[in-house]
């Protein structure tokens, strides 16, 4: 049988599959709508997608998305540095500056493996408190265990964000009143 395949369509689709949480059938909704309906829209995409991969770069102090070399966080002096809250992906620092609950500063530790230890002793001078707020898993609690191990030397106080935070969520779909709970009740690891 004859195949009748648009190219350019095929591989609009398959960029759109390519990335997290898109299926087959939404990609080619939405590769239709690009092409069919609303052509602008798709052109505000395409600026928009290269602008973002070609300006947002890692904080230099704490991994956090930044325009710059470092972020706003980092770059604000009105932030408490006595407190590191380490959460396991950037876009969770949003949501823990969502909540409201939290004036210190971050650290960033996506997988133990990229971990750079001497980078993140750096990070802990001049710091009392160092905050979990990672999606409590068994993996998570090894993390810690990991972390806090590494960190020994230092006179640091461990908490973790409260228990309520339901295991295996992650923190982006936790809602804000939750965490921002969670935050002020922290517990001591
Ligand atoms: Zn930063």
């Amino acid at each position: 049988m004859k195949r009748y395949k648009i190219e350019p369509f095929e591989n609009l689709v398959e960029a759109f599959n390519a990335l997290p949480g898109i299926g087959k059938k939404s990609a080619i909704r939405l590769a239709y709508h690009i092409a069919m309906v609303d052509g602008f829209s798709g052109v505000k995409l395409a600026h928009a997608i290269e602008d973002g991969v070609n300006s947002i770069h890692k904080c230099l102090h704490c991994h956090n998305m930044s325009e710059d070399e470092l972020c706003s966080i980092c770059a604000d002096t009105g932030r408490d540095r006595t407190q590191l809250c380490i959460v396991q992906s950037a876009k969770d620092i949003l949501s823990v500056e969502e909540s409201g609950q939290y004036n210190g500063v971050y650290y960033v530790i996506s997988r133990l493996e990229d971990m750079d230890e001497s980078h993140l002793l750096h990070q802990t001078e001049g710091v009392e408190e160092v905050i979990f707020a990672f999606p409590p898993s068994i993996a998570t609690d090894t993390m810690i265990l990991y972390i806090e191990e590494k960190l020994s030397g230092r006179d640091l106080l461990f908490t973790k964000i409260a228990q309520g935070v339901p295991t295996g969520v992650e923190l982006e779909n936790i809602d804000m009143m939750s965490l921002g709970r969670a935050m002020e009740a922290r517990v001591r690891v």
